[in-house]
C-alpha cells in the first residue's frame, strides 16, 4: 500500500501525536488525538468540528495508543491495534468479550465488516479516508461506549453475523459472484463458542425447506431465530431467496 508524501505530510497535520516508528517500515504509532462530533438525529458525523455542537455531549475528544501496520496490498485494510489496553478494560469492567467491542482473537480493530470496504473507502485507499471514515469513528465510538454504555450508532454484528446483517440492509441485488464470495467468506468463518454455526447457515441456505422463524437460533440459545437474531434471520432469508433464484436461472 503506497502512501504518498502528500499524505504523510497531511497525517503529520492532522495527527502529530501518530509517526512512523521506522522510516519504510510501514508502521505508523503514537497517539490518536481525536475530535468528534455525532449528529445522532441527522446520523452524520464531523470531524474537527470549528463551532459549538449540539447536543455537547455529542462531541468527544479523546486520545489512544495505537499502532497501525500498513498491508502491501492494495486489497487489505491495515491493521490496527489499540496498543494502551483500554478497550480492554473496558470490556472487563462491562464483563463483555473483546469480540463485543470489535476486537479481533489477534488483538486487531474490526474497523468495518469486510464487504462493506468500499462504501467507506469509495476511491480506494488513501490516509485520509481511512481516518475520517473508519479509523476515527472507530474510536469514537469506544469512547462514547465507555461513558455512555451503549453505541452510538447502534448495535453492529461482528464476523459471520455481521454478513447477513450487511445482507438484510444491502439494496442492489446480488450477482452469482457476490453470492460465492458471502458463501466462501461464510465457510471460512470459525465456530462460534464451539457451536458450529457456519455448517448450520449453509445447511439452512442449502436445504429446500424454508427457513422458519419459531426454529431455533443458529447461535445455539434455543431462543426462537426469528426473536433472537432477527438481522441474521432476515439476512439468511432474504440469501436464502437469491441463492435460490440464481440456482434456478442456471440451471
Ligand atoms: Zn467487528
Ligand atoms: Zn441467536
Amino acid at each position: 500500500m503506497l502512501i504518498t508524501d502528500a499524505e504523510i505530510i497531511w497525517l503529520k497535520e492532522y495527527y502529530p501525536g501518530l509517526r512512523f516508528i521506522k522510516r519504510n517500515s510501514g508502521i505508523i504509532a503514537g497517539n490518536l488525538h481525536f475530535d468528534m462530533f455525532y449528529d445522532e438525529a441527522n446520523a452524520k458525523y464531523i470531524i474537527n468540528p470549528d463551532s459549538d455542537c449540539h447536543p455537547p455531549s455529542m462531541r468527544i475528544r479523546d486520545s489512544y495508543q495505537i499502532e497501525i501496520t500498513f498491508q502491501n496490498s492494495e486489497q487489505d485494510l491495515p491493521i490496527v491495534k489499540e496498543t494502551g489496553r483500554r478497550i480492554e478494560t473496558v470490556a472487563q469492567a462491562n464483563n463483555l468479550s473483546m469480540l463485543d467491542f470489535h476486537i479481533n482473537n489477534d488483538g486487531s480493530a474490526c474497523l468495518c465488516f469486510i464487504f462493506d470496504k468500499y462504501t467507506y473507502l469509495p476511491n480506494g485507499f488513501n490516509i485520509r479516508d481511512f481516518m475520517h471514515n473508519l479509523l476515527v469513528p472507530f474510536f469514537y465510538a469506544q469512547s462514547f461506549y465507555e461513558r455512555d454504555h451503549r453505541w452510538p450508532w447502534g448495535e453492529y454484528e461482528h464476523g459471520l453475523f455481521a454478513l447477513f446483517q450487511w445482507y438484510a440492509e444491502r439494496k442492489e441485488a446480488i450477482t452469482i459472484d457476490g453470492l460465492n464470495q458471502c458463501i466462501d467468506y461464510i465457510k471460512r468463518c470459525k465456530n462460534i463458542k464451539g457451536y458450529k454455526v457456519p455448517t448450520l447457515i449453509l445447511t439452512l441456505l442449502k436445504q429446500k425447506d424454508n427457513i422458519k422463524g419459531h426454529q431455533p437460533c443458529v447461535c445455539g440459545s434455543n431462543i426462537k431465530f426469528r426473536n433472537c437474531h432477527p438481522r441474521i434471520f432476515n439476512g439468511l432469508w432474504k440469501m436464502k431467496k437469491d441463492y435460490e433464484s440464481i440456482n434456478n436461472n442456471y440451471q
